[in-house]
């Protein structure tokens, strides 16, 4: 068998449509133009470039990007005080703190400072706790889970009533995958550094999720026949045939699996160009969110 490739880069290319399609459509109706800030603490230079990413995209999508960067010295109360003009700012719809922050910065209090309408990065605990309950909706999904689960849906995979395994249990990705999963009806196992014998659980799997961060430690006989393979890492490996003098890998062994998958996301051009996209997404919703309140206030 040979599996299906889940195309991430094109899959992101419409999503992004859809938003470009949606920020006009919004300009045209109301004369509003949503507006994202980022928030960057020193001059960390992979955080520079994700940022750099993020504000490219913004301006690719029409949505106006304003910048911030404080000194790498920056104190706590510099920091939070920023967010809380952004939080008052009416033309910031969204909020986008770029992690990890100086290792003397707190990071928890300045996640909860961001206004939970304009926390389009998801990780407010009044977001992720409505992620966890039954019946609650999050305003805002963490942008590379809700990555993985548009990727799964519009490649029709059939989540409900699936076994899902998601190796990996960060904040950021293994956790909320796993509560947007069981909010689809799947049965969700969540395996991390302390499982025991995960293969025993990873070959029951139906959806498999990785996202650990290990190069390549998922092989081809821990994966069920057929299943969908979901590969969130990112690692670097030794590669001297390379320009940069490496190569990028997921956590899955990406060869073996395609013998054994049904579907697989490859690394780079799976997860990857989701997440950006996702959170441009979220920044178009929170300004639906601002235009409605002023309606609300308006009426
Ligand atoms: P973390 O390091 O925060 O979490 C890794 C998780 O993997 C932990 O829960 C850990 O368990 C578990 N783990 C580690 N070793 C093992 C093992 N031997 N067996 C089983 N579980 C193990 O990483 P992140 O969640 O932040 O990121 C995971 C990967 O996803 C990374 O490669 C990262 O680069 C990538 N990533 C990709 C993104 C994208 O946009 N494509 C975005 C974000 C991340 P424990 O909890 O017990 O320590």
């Amino acid at each position: 068998m040979t599996a299906k490739i889940i195309d991430g880069t094109k899959i992101a290319a419409d999503v992004r449509e859809e938003i470009r399609a949606g920020v006009k459509a919004m300009q045209e109706r109301y004369g509003y133009t949503p507006g994202l800030a980022t928030v960057l603490v020193g001059e960390d230079p992979a955080s520079q470039s994700y940022v750099g990413m993020k504000q490219r995209m913004c301006q690719e999508l029409g949505i106006r990007s304003i910048g911030h960067t404080l000194p790498a010295d920056a104190t706590q109360e510099e920091v939070e005080g920023l967010v809380r003009e952004l939080n008052a700012d009416p033309d910031v719809n969204g909020i986008l703190v770029q992690l990890p922050l100086p290792g003397h910065l707190e990071e928890e209090p300045v996640l909860n400072s961001i206004d939970l309408e304009k926390d389009v990065d998801g990780f407010h605990p009044v977001n992720i706790g409505r992620l966890a309950m039954k019946g609650r909706e999050p305003l805002f999904i963490p942008c590379t889970p809700h990555g993985v689960m548009v990727l799964l849906e519009r490649s029709g995979v059939k989540i409900s009533g699936a076994n899902a395994v998601v190796v990996g249990r960060s904040n950021i990705v293994g956790l909320p995958v796993a509560m947007l999963l069981q909010k689809a009806n799947a049965t969700v196992s969540i395996c991390h550094s302390r499982t025991q014998d995960l293969a025993a659980y990873t070959r029951n799997a139906d959806i498999l999720i990785a996202a650990i961060g290990r190069a390549q430690m998922l092989t081809g006989d821990m994966i069920k026949p057929g299943a969908t393979v979901i590969d969130v890492g990112v690692n670097r490996v030794e590669d001297p045939s390379a320009k940069r003098g490496y190569r990028l890998v997921g956590d899955v062994n990406y060869e073996e699996a395609l013998e054994v998958a049904g579907a697989i996301t490859p690394v780079p051009g799976g997860v990857g160009p989701m997440t950006i996209a996702m959170l441009m997404k979220n920044t178009l919703r929170a300004a639906e969110i601002a235009l409605a309140g002023r309606e609300r206030v308006a009426s």
